[in-house]
């Protein structure tokens, strides 16, 4: 009998398995949206701590510039609704649009006039350096302070900090 003619070992469920997310990515409750600056959001829906990858839903609710910022590792996008741009580009990120931006590249999101509110879903891993119109650092985020930012949000609104244990792995 060759190699081949051998009966393949059978695929068994792993036991240690973590459990899985389905949920409405956009949420009922208004508590679970986290503030991140004024008229901005950002909704939790996993937190990778192993490679430091996080993906959420950002909201935003005023026009103009939101950030400029620089990130280390790749970034991928989803519209789910209403527009955005970066001023380095001549693109326009509209609803149901796939965005993806190179790591390291430095940029300036803003969201038009005319645009009450937009939300977009992002897959991010390593960080976001927030920056000045000079260059200089003005803000870091990451994984970690992420979820504290949650955990501390979540137990002022009455969720309790462990609420966003559900988007850890
Ligand atoms: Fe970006």
């Amino acid at each position: 009998m060759t190699r081949s003619q051998r009966a393949a070992p059978p695929i068994t469920p792993t036991v240690m398995l973590r459990a899985e997310v389905a949920l409405a990515a956009v949420p009922e409750d208004e508590r679970v949206w986290v503030p991140q600056a004024p008229g901005v959001e950002f909704r939790p829906l996993l937190f990778n701590t192993v490679v430091g990858q996080w993906l959420n839903l950002l909201r935003v609710r005023r026009t103009g510039v939101i950030s400029r910022h620089r990130h280390p590792g790749a970034v991928f996008g989803y519209v789910i609704s209403g527009r955005w741009h970066y001023y380095e580009h001549p693109w326009m990120a509209e609803t149901g649009h796939f965005v993806y931006e190179p790591p390291g590249e430095i940029h300036t999101l803003a969201v038009p006039e005319g645009c009450a509110e937009m939300i977009t879903f992002f897959n991010i891993t390593g960080a976001m350096i927030y920056l000045d119109d000079g260059g200089q650092q003005i803000g870091y985020e990451d994984v970690y302070t992420k979820i504290d930012m949650c955990r501390e949000h979540y137990e002022s609104v009455g969720l309790g900090g462990g609420f966003v244990d559900q988007f850890v792995c």
